[in-house]
């Protein structure tokens, strides 16, 4: 009862704010400002998912499943961190979450194109992809760590010019190692669709390393224990968001809120902490 008589007041808080709202931007019309703030609570009070998606009533996020502990499969199932954080974020805005699972470097075009409404992958806020869409607030740190054979040579970063490094096909890892300034002289980039593939590379002496984000990595290299391990290096310091569309603001606004809620409640971190420090 007390929660029930909490929630009506936030209701009748929030329908009074919109009120508010409508009123200060209707001050100009002449006498119209009541029709408008009945609009306006009307609208808003009724539902609790005011925001705009590519489909009524759900929230359809753009991943690649491969890509643990932030997305992978569990029999026919996306699970992980990113899957957890997009059920919540949905529910809270009234949602059902729809995953479509992608190829890395299509996740930002199904957002762009209006396929998807989000990409939430363990996506790093970088400057090239906010060109085309914006991020949300960040969600969690990373960077770029380098994984090799149990007998490998390479023992840092420094060691890896020369060698045949693998990553996944337009990531962070991908930039990190191709572009010339950041000082890897790599004799090739081998591009996979995951880091999996990329493994397999490495473990058959395919490839003599494989750069990828750390906790991916770690999950790589606690697969093959006796073959493969991560180095303690990190290679770069990166920030995870999730990809919105740019012409949908109301739904970054309303993923944000979501967010810090989950911040402020601690159901953020109690998310992460089932996937990361399990050791
Ligand atoms: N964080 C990396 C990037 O954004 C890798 C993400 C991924 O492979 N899912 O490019």
């Amino acid at each position: 009862m007390k929660k029930f008589v909490k929630f009506m007041s936030l209701l009748v808080a929030g329908t009074m704010l919109l009120g508010a709202v409508g009123c200060g931007s209707s001050s100009t019309d002449n006498g119209g400002s009541e029709e408008t703030t009945a609009e306006a609570s009307g609208a808003e009070g009724s539902g609790t998912a005011s925001v705009k998606t590519v489909q009524e009533g759900k929230l359809i996020w753009a991943t690649n499943a491969e890509f643990a502990p932030y997305e992978y499969m569990e029999g026919s199932e996306v699970v992980g961190i990113d899957a957890e954080i997009a059920d919540a974020i949905a529910a809270k805005l009234g949602l059902e979450a729809q995953v479509e699972n992608m190829d890395f470097d299509a996740i930002i075009s199904s957002v762009t194109s209006g396929k998807a409404d989000i990409g939430l992958a363990g996506m790093t806020v970088d400057p090239d992809r906010l060109n085309n869409v914006n991020f949300s607030d960040t969600y969690v740190e990373a960077g770029q760590a380098i994984v090799v054979t149990t007998d490998s040579d390479i023992k840092s970063a420094a060691d890896l010019s020369g060698k045949i490094i693998g990553v996944q096909r337009g990531t962070t890892g991908d930039e990190y190692v191709s572009k010339a300034e950041n000082g890897v002289n790599p004799a090739s980039v081998e591009r996979y669709g995951s880091g999996t593939d990329a493994a397999q590379s490495l473990i058959t002496g395919k490839i003599d390393a494989i750069v990828i984000d750390n906790e991916p990595a770690k999950k790589i290299a606690e697969a093959s224990p006796d073959k493969l391990v991560k180095l303690d290096e990190t290679l770069t310091s990166e920030e995870y968001a999730i990809a919105v569309d740019k012409n949908n603001t109301e739904l970054l606004d309303a993923i944000n809120t979501a967010l810090q809620e989950m911040k402020d409640s601690g159901e953020l971190q109690a998310i992460l902490d089932k996937y990361l420090n399990e050791e």
